[in-house]
């Protein structure tokens, strides 16, 4: 089974610059025409309430009912971009949004302040996390690290997802500070890493099949293995740079360094052991 476990649909296209087709381009039709073209089983729908969108939960809540075999929700609590973001209560909003969604998981963005881990708000938020049972899907850059690996081993039973290779990026200067981060975070179990995001962390977005990344791809093969590595597309972002199957080759295709049976773990069954599928 193959899952993508980071995609988005929107109701109305989000991003700039503006498409003629804004009511169209982002729906999840739009994504399971793609999924079903290369034999994509499953996509876990990342909400996010961006722009022309505060509805996301409720529109992805709407897919559900029409395609429950195809997805499963990560609804948006108190991301970045809401005006809840680490404002107090964010544990009774994250169990109101679970009990109303019926979450595996949530996706939170996450601006600077990297205090708020350990903060009483920060703690709750993932005290509830773990009593809930939820996956939590998180897109922070490589300076939280070494605070989400203290989180990380203060909940050992809650699967943190860090969004696009963690924010590794090729560009980065030698001795790879931030790349250093990510592979230090391989110590704990329980983080995870979304082998999605090729467009940022090779230097030019559209060069396929970025073998300038594939380094980093090794080494983060190497430090977390064959079953802490998620497949994802970031569809539609990643089509400003490539196609649907190109964000899917990239990893079965070109990391031929991958063995065959963890291809399998990677490109789906990791994500179907931590949704419990
Ligand atoms: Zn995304």
């Amino acid at each position: 089974m193959i899952i993508d476990c980071h995609a988005h649909a929107w109701d109305y296209w989000p991003y700039k610059p503006e498409v003629p087709d804004p009511k169209n381009r982002g729906t999840v039709e739009m994504l399971l025409h793609e999924m079903d073209a290369v034999g994509v089983d499953k996509a876990v729908l990342v909400c996010a309430r961006i722009e022309h969108n505060p509805n996301n939960n409720d529109y992805i809540a709407k897919c559900m009912t029409k395609y429950p075999d195809r997805l499963i929700q990560f609804a948006d609590v108190d991301c970045s971009w809401w005006e809840t973001y680490h404002t107090p209560g964010g544990a009774d909003r994250l169990a109101e949004a679970t009990e109303k969604y019926n979450l595996k998981g949530y996706t939170h963005y996450l601006k600077g302040d990297i205090d708020w881990f350990e903060s009483e708000e920060g703690l709750a938020f993932f005290e509830k996390t773990a009593e809930l049972n939820l996956v939590s899907s998180l897109a922070l850059g490589t300076a939280w690290l070494p605070a989400l690996r203290k989180l990380a081993r203060h909940f050992p039973s809650i699967p943190f997802l860090c969004h696009h290779m963690a924010g590794a990026r090729v560009g980065e200067d030698p001795p790879y500070p931030g790349l250093q981060e990510i592979l230090k975070s391989a110590d704990v179990p329980n983080i995870h890493i979304k082998l999605s995001g090729f467009q940022y962390v090779s230097e030019v977005a559209w060069e396929y099949p970025y073998s300038d990344a594939m380094w980093i791809v090794r080494k983060l093969y190497e430090y977390y293995g064959p079953e802490r590595l998620c497949w994802a597309s970031n569809y539609p972002p990643v089509a400003r740079a490539s196609t649907y199957q190109h964000s899917l080759e990239a990893v079965r295709t070109h990391c031929s360094f991958i063995a065959e049976k963890d291809m399998d773990l990677i490109l789906g069954g990791n994500m179907a052991r931590l949704l419990e599928l």
